[in-house]
């Protein structure tokens, strides 16, 4: 038997002709480049999570870069985030030039641990050297972070709370929905994210009015945003995004409640045929996830791996190595041993097949593969 990882196909078929319409608009009325789509998305994408502002943009990594160059940051400002995300969420601060300064993850949830935090801004705090300015926590796999704890210690320490929500646009937690947490968060329509498009998008989401005219401008070369638009005011980016993904964004957006449905339920057919022997996702009573990826914990992961390989099963691992591990941060000076958290659970972690249109019986077949392995 053969299960794709994410099955993206079968997600267009079902909504062809819709889709279909929806693109083939754009090509007809060709206003290809901020087109009326991109409005009416950023609509309906705050309507959605609960934001007075959404702002449409190229990728999520640009959403991050965009928000933080707001900031005004400097090397000897330190932005304070998770070292077990997707490499883009450090990387941002250092292209908006700040200085990352990582802090270890929740065991259960592999959220940022709030704990840690407060540790790190005091340590920070009293070496003196860089000047705490921002916090980027990540929900990770689809479920918010602790967000009352962090915007707590935000407070007290004057920082920026930017929420990472490239893999949990809309989840909920308590009696609101990530993309909606701290002073501005950001999302990824990556085709693979919980609610993709066909090439690359994101989204910067805020409640504050001049955060919103500063990052339409910086959208567009950091154009004026009233009077001449070629009197640029600040230096900016190209980050919009195309009228076509718009267009496919509006579409897609109707059935991912639906969808997000879809996923709890394979999410739970897993939990439930999985062994003892299997950690299974933790989400804590007032979360909902909404599941860019179902990852376990097993002891021999890689054995694992290639055990599921063999029967035809794909799995991926997020994340191999932890991010202040990464050649490219070499220079910041960290070692191995520095997050043990993070790098235990980086050693454990494996991914498989997730997607609103996976079959019972499927998630069966390989939950049973992953059980022989484990209790043989
Ligand atoms: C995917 C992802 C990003 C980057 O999004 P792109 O749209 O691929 O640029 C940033 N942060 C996290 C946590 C992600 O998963």
């Amino acid at each position: 038997m053969q299960f794709p990882f994410i099955d993206l196909k079968k997600q267009y078929e079902l909504n062809k002709t819709n889709l279909d319409n929806a693109m083939l608009n754009v090509l007809q009325h060709g206003q290809y480049i901020q087109g009326p789509e991109v409005k009416l998305l950023e609509e309906k994408l705050a309507d959605y999570v609960g934001t007075k502002h959404a702002i449409a943009c190229s990728s999520g990594t640009d959403a991050l870069v965009m928000t933080l160059m707001t900031l005004g940051l400097s090397k000897s400002d330190a932005v304070f985030t998770t070292p077990f995300s997707f490499f883009a969420t450090a990387e941002a601060i250092t292209l908006a030039g700040g200085t990352p300064v990582f802090v270890d993850i929740d065991p259960h949830t592999f959220n940022l641990c709030p704990k840690s935090l407060k540790k790190t801004v005091e340590s920070v705090n009293k070496q003196g050297k860089l000047n705490p300015r921002a916090v980027i926590p990540v929900d990770l796999f689809g479920q918010a972070a602790c967000y009352e704890d962090i915007e707590a210690i935000s407070k007290q320490y004057d920082l920026f709370t930017l929420e990472d929500a490239a893999q949990s646009f809309g989840a909920p937690s308590g009696s609101s929905k990530a993309c909606s947490f701290g002073d501005a968060a950001t999302t990824s329509f990556y085709p693979a994210k919980p609610l993709g498009c066909y090439g690359d998008g994101g989204a910067v989401f805020t409640n504050s009015d001049e955060l919103y005219d500063e990052l339409i401008s910086l959208r567009v070369h950091g154009q004026a945003t009233s009077g001449d638009k070629y009197d640029n005011v600040r230096i900016g980016l190209n980050a919009r995004m195309d009228t076509i993904q718009a267009a496919v964004l509006i579409e897609k957006l109707r059935s991912y409640p639906q969808e997000i449905s879809m996923r709890n339920q394979v999410a739970q057919t897993y939990s439930e045929s999985l062994c003892d022997g299997v950690v299974t996702p933790f989400v804590k009573p007032e979360n909902e996830s909404v599941w860019a990826q179902y990852s376990i914990l097993v002891d021999d992961r890689d054995g694992l791996k290639n055990h599921l390989a063999e029967r035809g099963i794909p799995t991926a691992v997020f994340y191999p190595i932890p991010i202040h591990l990464s050649k490219a941060y070499k220079f910041l000076g960290y070692e191995q041993g520095d997050f043990p958290i993070c790098e235990e659970i980086a050693n454990k972690i494996i991914s498989l097949p997730m997607h609103p249109y996976l079959e019972k019986s499927a998630i069966e077949t390989i939950s049973t593969a992953v059980n022989d392995y484990v209790n043989a």
